[in-house]
């Protein structure tokens, strides 16, 4: 399905795909200049298991990643790949 810019451009939105948790660092960068609420900071235990920040009631996570929670709410604006210091996410097309 065709997008079109304001004055009828035709461009391509480069939807938000996964998140490499191994190259995350957890800035927050991302999630800052996102306007659709697709992601969520979780914890990672030392199995690499996601643990919900607010459920870690052991202490169990030791870093912090982001992950993609609502991918259907993205419109592919890229803006979060253009902030990522660690280039860990992946895009793609329709
Ligand atoms: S591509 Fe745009 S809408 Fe989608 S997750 Fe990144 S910043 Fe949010
Ligand atoms: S900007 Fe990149 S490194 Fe920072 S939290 Fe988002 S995906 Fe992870």
């Amino acid at each position: 399905m065709p997008v079109y810019t304001r004055d009828g451009r035709e461009w391509q939105p480069q939807y938000l795909i996964s998140i490499n948790p191994e190259l995350c660092i957890g800035c927050g960068r991302c999630y800052k200049v996102c306007g659709h609420n697709v992601l969520g900071l979780y914890g990672v235990d030392e199995d690499g298991q996601l643990i919900d920040p607010e459920e870690d009631d052991d202490g169990d996570i030791i870093k912090t990643v982001m992950t993609v929670q609502d991918e259907g709410a993205c419109i592919g604006c890229s803006a979060c790949a253009r902030v990522c210091p660690t280039k860990s996410q992946i895009h793609a097309a329709a």
